[in-house]
C-alpha cells in the first residue's frame, strides 16, 4: 500500500509569452507525505499550481527539481514492471478527458482496464465501476452522447475500474448538480473508509468543510495551508 511524498519538488514551464524566455514556476518546492489511506483535498484559486500537483503525485510530469518518491522509490527510475506497478497504483480523472470519442463507454473503460495490467475480468470490472458511480446503462454509448455531468462519473468510474489504491481526482466536481456531488462525495468517503487514498482538488468549499478532512492549500505554486480536520482556508 503505497505511501508517496513530494521532496522538494518543482515544477518550471516556459512562459507562454514567447518574447519571455524566462522560466516559471507552476509549483514550487512543495514537501508533502501522503500516506495510504488519507483523504486530501486540494485547494486554490484556479493557476495556483493543484494540476500540477496531481500530475506530480501520479508520475505523469516529472519534477525539474527535487524528486517524487512512491514507497520511498523515486519514480524518475521508475521503469520496465515499476512503470506496470505505478499505472495500477493510481487512478487518475484529469481536468481534461481522458475518453477516448471514438469508443463506446464500455471499450475506453475496458482500454483503461487493461492499461492498468487487467486481462479477462475487465469487462466485470467496467459494469461494477459504472454502478458504483450510478450509471449502469451508458455501457453502449459514446462520450459525445452523455451530458457534461455523466461525463464526469463515466470518468470517475473509468479511474476505479482496476480497484487503485491511490485516486488522484482534477476538479471531478466540477459541472455537477448537488445532488450529483452528493453522491460522489458518498461514494469517495466509502471508498476513503475501505483503504483508498482520495486526493482531490477541487473548489466546492461546502463540501471540503463538512467533510473536514486534510486540506492542503495551494497559492501561486507554494503550499500554504496543510492542516488536518481542516476548513475551506485554513492555512499553516
Ligand atoms: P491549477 O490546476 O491550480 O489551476 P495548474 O497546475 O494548472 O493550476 O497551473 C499552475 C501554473 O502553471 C499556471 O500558471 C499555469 O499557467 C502553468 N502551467 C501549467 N501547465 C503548463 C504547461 N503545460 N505549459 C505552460 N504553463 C503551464
Ligand atoms: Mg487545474
Amino acid at each position: 500500500m503505497p505511501v508517496i511524498c513530494l521532496e522538494n519538488a518543482s515544477k518550471l514551464y516556459k512562459s507562454e509569452d514567447k518574447k519571455d524566455k524566462r522560466k516559471h514556476y507552476a509549483v514550487r518546492e512543495l514537501n508533502v507525505t501522503i500516506e495510504q489511506g488519507e483523504f486530501v483535498f486540494l485547494i486554490g484559486s484556479s493557476g495556483a499550481g493543484k494540476s500540477t500537483m496531481l500530475k506530480l503525485l501520479g508520475g505523469e510530469i516529472s519534477p525539474d527539481e527535487g524528486a517524487v518518491l512512491v514507497d520511498s522509490v523515486n519514480i524518475a527510475r521508475y521503469f520496465g514492471p515499476w512503470k506496470a506497478r505505478l499505472a495500477r497504483t493510481f487512478g487518475i480523472v484529469s481536468q481534461q478527458t481522458l475518453l477516448i470519442r471514438k469508443r463506446t463507454i464500455m471499450e475506453n473503460l475496458m482500454v483503461a482496464g487493461r492499461a492498468s495490467g487487467m486481462q479477462r475480468k475487465s469487462k466485470a470490472a467496467a459494469e461494477k465501476a459504472l454502478g458504483l458511480v450510478g450509471l449502469p446503462n451508458v455501457g453502449e454509448c459514446f462520450p459525445a452522447q452523455l451530458s457534461i455531468g455523466e461525463v464526469r462519473r463515466v470518468e470517475l468510474a473509468r479511474a476505479l475500474v482496476s480497484s487503485p489504491p491511490v485516486l488522484l481526482l482534477d476538479e471531478l466536481t466540477a459541472n455537477l448538480d448537488d445532488d450529483t456531488i452528493w453522491d460522489i462525495i458518498h461514494l469517495l468517503h466509502e471508498l476513503n473508509n475501505r483503504g483508498t487514498t482520495v486526493v482531490m482538488a477541487t473548489h466546492a468549499s461546502q463540501y471540503v468543510n463538512i467533510m473536514r478532512r486534510r486540506v492542503i492549500t495551494l497559492v501561486d505554486g507554494k503550499i500554504i495551508g496543510d492542516v488536518q480536520n481542516g476548513k475551506y482556508g485554513d492555512i499553516v
